[in-house]
C-alpha cells in the first residue's frame, strides 16, 4: 500500500481518497466523511516527515471504518436509527492502534443495522451497491467497507465478522477479507452483536497488506478479557508452506452451490497440486448443524446485547412517550430495523424457560460437535479450502423480504465463528457475467499468520 514519505504527502493520499469517495457517492458507501480531521492529521504527519521524525508503519494511509467502531470522529450509528445522534466518548482499541501507526480514517462505512444481515440492505441509510454491478448487493454486513476497498477509494477498511460479515462482502466484491481467530484483536469499543462469535478484521488488496494490518491491530488488551495473549507472527507450526495438505469438504460440492464457484474451487485445487501440495477430502457431517445452531445462539446473544438501547442512554429517543415504559417501547419500536426486532424476538424465545432446553441448549451442544469436527479435520490437513457463500452477489431486493433465504447465504461461513477458527476470503476469479468469486482458507486457531502467507500460493 502507498504510505506517505518524502515523495508523496499524506495530504495528497487523503485528499485523493476523499475525492474518490465523493466521486462514488451514489454507491452509498459512507455514512460520514471525516474531511476536516483527516486533512488535519495528514498535515501533522507531513510536518513530521519534513522534520525528519520517525512516522508509523501506516503513515498517511487512508482507511474506512465500519460504522460499528467507536471513536469520537463522527457519530457511531451501526447504521441503525436508534443510535443516530450518538457520538462516542471513547476510541476502540483497534482504531487507536491503527491511528498510532499513522493510518487516517476518511469515513465511516454503511452496514446492515447492528451487523444483522448479508447484503447491507438492512441499513437505516439504504443499501450499498456492489462494486462490480450496481444492480447487485454489496454483501454484508460490512458492505460499505468491502466496496470502499474494491473501488480503490481506500487502501484498507475495518470490518466485523460474527458469521461471515467480512468474508462474504469481500468475496462479493473481489478483495481479501480476514476473520481472525476469536480473541486475536481486541473488541473494546466495538458495538457488540454476539459476544461469543464477534471478531474484528480487515478488507485489503494484498496478503502483505493484510499481514501488516494484523500485526498492528492484534494483541492482548486489558480492556477486553476475551483477547488472547499475543501470538500473531509466531509460526503456528513448523509446517512447510511448500507442501501443505489442503482439506476439501465433500458435502459442499453439491447442486445448491453455484457451478462456477465449485469450478473455481477445483481450478485452485489443480493449481495447489501443481505447486506440490496435497488435496485431502474431508467428511465433516457436523457442519450441517452450523447454520441452525448459529441462528439460535446468535439471536440469543443479540437479544441480550441490544437490551441496552432504551432511549435513555444512547442516540435516538422517541418523542411520543408519556411514561418510562412507553419511552422504552416507542424508542425500540421506532429505532430498530425489522431484522433487529426479528432477532430480539427469536433470541428471547430460544432463551425462554419453556424452550431453553429444546433450542439454546441443543444449539450449544451442536456447537461443541462443530468445534471437535474442526479439531479432527486439522489432524488430517493443514488448511481447508471452501467457497465463502453458495452464490456470487445477488440482485438488490432479491432476498431482503425472505429472511430464511438471506440466512442461507451464511451456510458456509458461520461454522468458523462457532468454532473460533480463522478464515481468509481470497479473490478467485470471476463468473462469466463478471461477478467476483471468493473462496476461504480456514486454519486452526492461531494460524492466522500462516494462513495469510499460504494464500500467496493461491495467486
Ligand atoms: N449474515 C450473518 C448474520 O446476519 C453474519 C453477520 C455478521 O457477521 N455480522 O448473522
Amino acid at each position: 500500500m502507498k504510505i506517505a514519505n518524502k515523495s508523496v504527502t499524506a495530504e495528497k493520499l487523503v485528499r485523493d481518497a476523499l475525492d474518490k469517495a465523493k466521486h462514488f457517492a451514489d454507491y452509498n458507501i459512507f455514512t460520514f466523511l471525516n474531511e476536516e480531521n483527516a486533512i488535519k492529521k495528514a498535515r501533522e504527519i507531513d510536518a513530521k516527515i519534513a522534520r525528519g521524525e520517525k512516522v508509523g508503519r501506516l503513515a498517511g494511509v487512508p482507511y474506512a471504518l465500519k460504522d460499528n467502531f467507536l471513536s469520537p470522529e463522527g457519530e457511531t450509528t451501526a447504521s441503525a436509527h436508534i443510535l443516530e445522534g450518538f457520538t462516542s466518548p471513547i476510541t476502540a482499541t483497534s482504531v487507536a492502534k491503527l491511528e498510532a501507526e499513522g493510518a487516517i480514517m476518511i469515513g465511516r462505512t454503511n452496514m446492515d443495522a447492528f451487523a444483522h444481515g448479508s447484503s447491507t440492505e438492512n441499513s437505516y441509510f439504504g443499501p450499498t451497491l456492489n462494486a462490480h454491478d450496481r444492480e447487485r448487493v454489496a454483501g454484508g454486513s460490512s458492505g460499505g467497507s468491502a466496496v470502499a476497498v474494491a473501488l480503490d477509494i481506500v487502501e484498507f477498511a475495518t470490518g466485523t465478522d460474527t458469521g461471515g460479515s467480512i468474508r462474504q462482502p469481500a468475496s462479493f466484491n473481489g478483495v481479501y477479507g480476514i476473520k481472525p481467530t476469536y480473541g486475536c484483536i481486541s473488541r473494546y469499543g466495538v458495538v457488540a452483536m454476539a459476544s461469543s462469535t464477534d471478531c474484528i478484521g480487515f478488507f485489503a488488496k494484498t496478503p502483505d497488506d493484510m499481514n501488516l494490518l494484523m500485526e498492528v491491530a492484534s494483541g492482548q488488551d486489558p480492556k477486553d478479557m476475551t483477547t488472547l495473549p499475543d501470538y500473531y507472527g509466531e509460526k503456528h507450526s513448523d509446517m512447510d508452506l511448500k507442501s501443505a495438505r489442503i482439506g476439501i469438504i465433500k458435502d459442499f460440492d453439491n447442486d445448491s452451490v453455484d457451478k462456477e464457484i465449485r469450478d473455481a474451487l477445483k481450478t485452485k485445487c489443480e493449481l495447489l497440486k501443481s505447486k506440490g501440495h496435497e488435496i485431502v477430502e474431508l467428511e465433516m457431517p457436523a457442519l450441517k448443524y452450523a447454520l441452525a445452531a448459529y441462528y439460535i445462539i446468535v439471536p440469543a446473544e443479540v437479544a441480550s446485547n441490544l437490551s441496552r438501547y432504551d432511549g435513555v442512554r444512547y442516540g435516538f429517543r422517541s418523542a411520543n412517550s408519556d411514561d418510562l415504559d412507553s419511552l422504552y417501547f416507542n424508542t425500540r419500536s421506532e429505532g430498530f430495523m425489522p431484522e433487529n426486532k426479528r432477532r430480539i424476538m427469536i433470541g428471547n424465545f430460544v432463551l425462554s424457560s419453556g424452550f431453553y432446553d429444546a433450542y439454546f441448549l441443543k444449539a450449544a451442544k451442536a456447537r461443541t460437535l462443530i468445534v471437535k469436527e474442526y479439531e479432527k479435520a486439522f489432524l488430517e490437513c493443514d488448511y481447508i479450502l471452501t467457497p465463502v457463500s453458495p452464490n456470487p452477489a445477488f440482485k438488490l431486493g432479491e432476498k431482503v423480504n425472505d429472511p430464511v433465504a438471506m440466512y442461507l447465504e451464511d451456510v458456509m461461513s458461520v461454522s468458523l465463528n462457532l468454532a473460533g477458527v480463522p478464515g481468509l476470503a481470497i479473490p478467485a476469479g470471476k463468473t462469466k457475467a463478471g461477478l467476483p468469486i471468493g473462496l476461504q482458507i480456514v486454519g486452526p486457531r492461531r494460524s492466522d499468520h500462516n494462513l495469510i502467507e499460504f494464500s500467496k500460493e493461491l495467486i
